[in-house]
């Protein structure tokens, strides 16, 4: 194993940079990370530039509405302009899914992808190798941040049932991961055996750093804290697919005596966001990712006020996704991180719009609201709230004691329906169920809100 471990290292920075230039990609972000404010400005400048001509020439959805002339004067984007380009929605993807291929598409190494659709259906999505270079040489810099380089061991606690290729994984797919030193946890629901199996992996294997669901690592953390089990402590912890609440990251941290880097991406656009070693937000990763949060007219928010996250992903020319409403809640901060990298700031990302209710009156509520109800709950293991109209709302609660049964719980739920009533009005009719489980989704998100009134 001494042996094995440089040689491993070697060998996998050798196929990367080889087989898709991760490596020299990774080494150019590794570098533009420390750019100066201005040069970064113009970086950020030119690789948008270009996305946009390459978009108005060749792509046919973008040609047939937008004159390159009306969005660039002599080499400078009009950015007003480029704020008036329609929001690009998942429906717009499905219904003009041909015109929104470049033409050039045979020159260059394509595939199909599908997303997860956490909401309604699935949407298909051309990438190519390039694209999928930048988005892995990002992964590189990300993991950089947290203290791990190419190499280094890593658990994956991974929830998505495709990317587990549960039944079809191949030598190859072992190799791999073997190759790469990561070991690969099927967390898609943490049932007792799963956490007692990755329990006694981390101890066994030592991972420098764990790469995990969100909802994963928190329901592993909660078993060691509740069984006071002895675990070994990574360097870091990055969390993903998920929004990481402030008392998940507490309990995460606290049981693995490490800090927490959240990731914020998705599987269309890729990694978009990560925390870096002073833990002050988000960064976004100007490079490869042009990032706004709007507020409902389409005005850019301002820091501390929530909008949504609308992302135009710089690196990919096979399809271009330029304003794509990816559906997500978001909030810039105005502090600027200590660590000197040029990126903006997400102070947080809230949740899925979805995940937004709405009352009798048509007033939003952010779905956070409801959740924090249930947070310090601690004879409330999960939940799901439904909103199926705007007077009717179902909440699920799975109980950390089932013998006892709701109705042991009275006082506190009355004192949780005083609390939706309060923003819900009096006349919504809640109605609370016990169950036994409640299952994640495919890609293996939890989801503790649903509306169906906003989706
Ligand atoms: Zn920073």
């Amino acid at each position: 194993m001494m042996v094995l471990n440089p040689l491993k290292k070697g060998l996998t920075r050798i196929r990367m940079y080889r087989q898709k230039d991760v490596f020299g990609k990774y080494k150019t972000l590794h570098q533009q990370q420390w750019l100066a404010p201005e040069e970064y400005e113009q970086y950020v400048h030119a690789k948008m530039s270009a996305l946009l001509k390459h978009a108005c020439k060749h792509v046919p959805f973008y040609r047939d509405n937008i004159g390159v002339n009306e969005l660039i004067h002599h080499n400078v984007i009009d950015w007003p302009r480029f704020m008036q380009i329609p929001l690009l929605t998942k429906e717009i993807i499905r219904e003009h899914y041909g015109q929104l291929i470049s033409e050039d598409i045979q020159e260059r190494k394509w595939f199909e992808e599908t997303s997860g659709g956490s909401t309604g259906e699935p949407i298909r999505f051309i990438q190519d190798e390039d694209t999928m270079s930048w988005m892995l040489s990002l992964k590189l810099l990300y993991d950089q941040w947290t203290g791990r380089v190419p190499g280094d061991r890593q658990i994956r606690l991974w929830g998505s049932m495709r990317d587990l290729l549960i039944g079809k994984e191949t030598m190859r797919t072992y190799v791999g991961r073997w190759m790469r030193n990561e070991r690969w946890i099927n967390a898609y629901r943490m049932d007792k055996e799963r956490v007692k199996m990755a329990v006694h992996s981390i101890n066994e294997y030592k991972p420098k750093q764990i790469l995990a669901y969100v909802e994963s690592i928190y329901e592993l953390a909660q078993y060691i804290e509740h069984h006071q089990v002895s675990i070994h402590h990574p360097h870091s912890i990055m969390t993903t697919a998920g929004v990481l609440f402030p008392h998940m990251r507490q309990t995460i941290e606290d049981v693995f005596q490490t800090k927490v880097y959240n990731r914020y991406g998705s599987r269309e656009v890729g990694d978009i966001a990560c925390e870096c070693e002073q833990h002050k937000g988000l960064h976004v990763s100007g490079l490869t990712h042009y990032v706004e949060v709007l507020r409902e007219d389409g005005t850019p928010a301002a820091p501390h006020e929530v909008g949504e996250i609308v992302v135009t992903p710089l690196c990919n020319f096979s399809m271009p996704l330029i304003r794509y409403r990816i559906g997500d809640l978001g909030v810039w901060s105005d502090e600027s991180c200590t660590c000197g990298r040029p990126f903006k700031l997400l102070k947080e990302v809230t949740g899925r719009i979805c995940d937004t209710f709405i009352n009798a009156n048509g007033t939003k509520i952010q779905g956070t609201y409801f959740s924090q109800l249930f947070f310090y709950q601690d004879w409330v293991k999960q939940y799901q709230i439904i909103q199926e109209t705007v007077e009717r709302v179902k909440v699920f609660v799975v109980l950390k004691h089932p013998e006892v049964g709701l109705s042991g719980y009275e006082a506190e739920i009355q004192m949780i329906d005083d609390q939706f009533k309060a923003v819900l009005g009096e006349g919504c009719d809640i109605t609370y169920e016990h169950v036994e489980a409640i299952s994640p989704q495919a890609s293996g998100k939890y989801r503790y809100l649903i509306s169906h009134v906003m989706a």
